[in-house]
């Protein structure tokens, strides 16, 4: 650390300085006692060590949850009192929000502000899960006079939930909440680049009554951890989210047990805005859309294309504006960009800053920002003029970096944005209704953002298309994620019954 940041960085009270696994109600070390470095992006110092579990600590975990859901309480509950708990965990975190918020922040490198709307969306999870549950319907199907036929749904068993680094916490509880609203126990393997605010889930959900062995949290690698918990014969379902190029790989490690398989994988969504849009609006929209969570948001409008006759201008308002977007320590309440997760990490978006050199025409950031000689603090990073086969074009930096095409007709546009691999989120901006709901409906994105910034109601589909994922998760589609519909049919009538055999 040098004397420039050793002033401004900020380290949280009370840090532990080792992270255990949590199994049966229990914190434990690995089996054969491993660990691994974990590191704050400020200082790039480790501050802990983590266990590092591996297949017996994961073959621990499974069994634990193993026995929680075919012995314990908990898949048996009513979805009143299952709902009960899940509130009181929203009520917990919400009460220790601003903890939370600088436990991941500091460990993140996340603005402290938007971490702490990330601890109060987790909250929200909780509650909207918590409440779906209670209201839950199912089919009942009735053919007159001969049969009534009705869904029993059913939790599956132990959910195996994977994790990345970017809004841990809050990705977590995408998974945690869901899983466990519908009856299921779970084993989660958090991202080894963060493990910190993953830990505090195990007291939150002691203290609100959830019933021992329903959680469980191994930490650890991932060709390791995830990679036996993926591969372990009594985990029937994997909601994994991260990267296109992992999810492939655990895709093939699932498929000889045939496992339910959730994906939200990567994304390089484009931000379309065409001459009559509402600039202002689209410009202040497009700059949090890529550099908001330092870019490290798979949603982020990384692409942006910019009709013709208004690119010049765009252009340079957005280069403006972007040049204004604060850098500072992820603590400071007036951070915009903090520091990015992992030195790894900073060194990979660092090289496609170099490549964009080649590729576009920088208009502005481009390295570090001023005054932050260490530390993985990147300049918001603006490329004009890039061309649709630029590897910064098709490719998912995952930081606070843009690209910025100009095109000239609605089909060209469109061309451009379906022209990548990902399929994630797409953010139209425009006043002409027609072109707005036909160019949404063709545009080849998951999700699609019209006139607005990324804002999602929880109650809608969350998912996307191509290499960006597989399978929705979202209100009842995580229920129907995580539970089976068995169908039930009844006779009424006369039993249909061709006899074979007959004398
Ligand atoms: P990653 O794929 O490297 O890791 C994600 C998780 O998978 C980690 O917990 C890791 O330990 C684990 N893992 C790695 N290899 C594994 C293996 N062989 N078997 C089992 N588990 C394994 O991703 P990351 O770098 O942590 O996260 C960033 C990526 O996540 C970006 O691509 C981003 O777009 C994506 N993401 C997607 C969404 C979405 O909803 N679509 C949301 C957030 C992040």
């Amino acid at each position: 650390m040098t004397d420039q940041s050793t002033p401004q960085a900020h380290r949280p009270d009370d840090l532990p300085t080792a992270i255990r696994h949590y199994i049966d109600g229990r914190f434990v070390d690995s089996v054969d006692g491993a660990t691994f470095d974990v590191l704050d992006p400020v200082s790039n110092e480790t501050y802990l060590q983590a266990a590092a579990g591996k297949q017996a600590d994961v073959d621990a975990a499974v069994a634990s949850a193993r026995r929680a859901f075919t012995e314990g309480p908990w898949p048996r509950m009513l979805p009143r009192e299952r709902s009960r708990v899940l509130h009181t965990i929203a009520d917990l975190v919400e009460s220790r929000d601003a903890r939370l918020a600088e436990l991941e922040s500091f460990d993140s490198g996340l603005p402290i502000t938007q971490a702490l709307g990330q601890a109060r969306r987790a909250a929200e999870n909780f509650r909207f899960f918590a409440d779906l549950i209670v209201a839950q319907a199912d089919d009942t199907y009735k053919v007159p006079g001969r049969q009534i036929n009705y869904v029993n749904r059913k939790p599956i068993g132990v959910a195996g939930l994977i994790t990345p680094w970017n809004t841990p916490f809050m990705l977590e509880s995408w998974k945690l909440a869901p899983a466990l609203a519908t009856g299921n126990t779970v084993v989660l393997k958090p991202a080894e680049f963060t493990p910190l605010s993953a830990s505090l889930w195990a007291g939150i959900f002691e203290e609100a009554g959830l019933p021992q062995g329903v959680f469980n949290l191994v930490n650890g690698l991932g060709e390791e951890a995830g990679d036996a918990l993926v591969k372990h014969p009594d985990v029937p379902l994997i909601s994994f989210t991260g990267e296109s190029s992992t999810g492939r790989l655990i895709f093939g490690n699932a498929a000889p047990h045939l496992k339910g398989l959730s994906m939200e994988l990567g994304g390089k969504s484009p931000a379309v805005v065409f001459a009559d849009a509402d600039l202002d609006a689209a410009i202040d929209a497009t700059i949090f859309g890529v550099f908001s969570l330092n870019g490290e948001r798979c949603t982020a409008g990384s692409r942006i294309l910019v009709e013709r006759p208004v690119y010049d201008e765009f252009v340079e308002r957005y280069a403006a504006q972007a040049k204004r977007v604060r850098v500072g320590y992820p603590h400071e309440k007036t951070t915009e960009v903090g520091a990015l997760v992992h030195p790894e990490h900073f060194e990979k978006v660092m090289s496609y800053v170099e490549l964009g050199r080649t590729e576009g025409r920088l208009v502005a950031g481009g390295g570090r920002p001023e005054g932050f000689e260490t530390g993985n603090f990147v300049a918001p990073t603006v490329f004009a003029d890039v061309k649709p086969d630029a590897r910064i074009f098709q490719e998912e930096i995952f930081g606070p970096v843009v690209a910025i095409t100009p095109f000239d007709t609605e089909a060209e546009a469109l061309e451009l944005a379906n022209g990548v691999k990902y399929g994630l989120a797409a953010y139209v901006w425009t006043n002409d209704l027609k072109r707005a709901h036909n160019f949404s409906q063709a545009v080849e994105a998951g999700m699609v953002w019209l006139n607005s910034n990324n804002v999602r109601d929880l109650r809608t589909p969350f998912g996307g298309v191509k290499a960006s994922g597989l399978g929705h998760e979202g209100g009842y589609r995580s229920i129907d994620f995580y539970t089976d519909q068995q169908a039930v049919h009844i006779t009424l009538g006369k039993v249909h019954n061709p006899t074979f055999g007959k004398s």
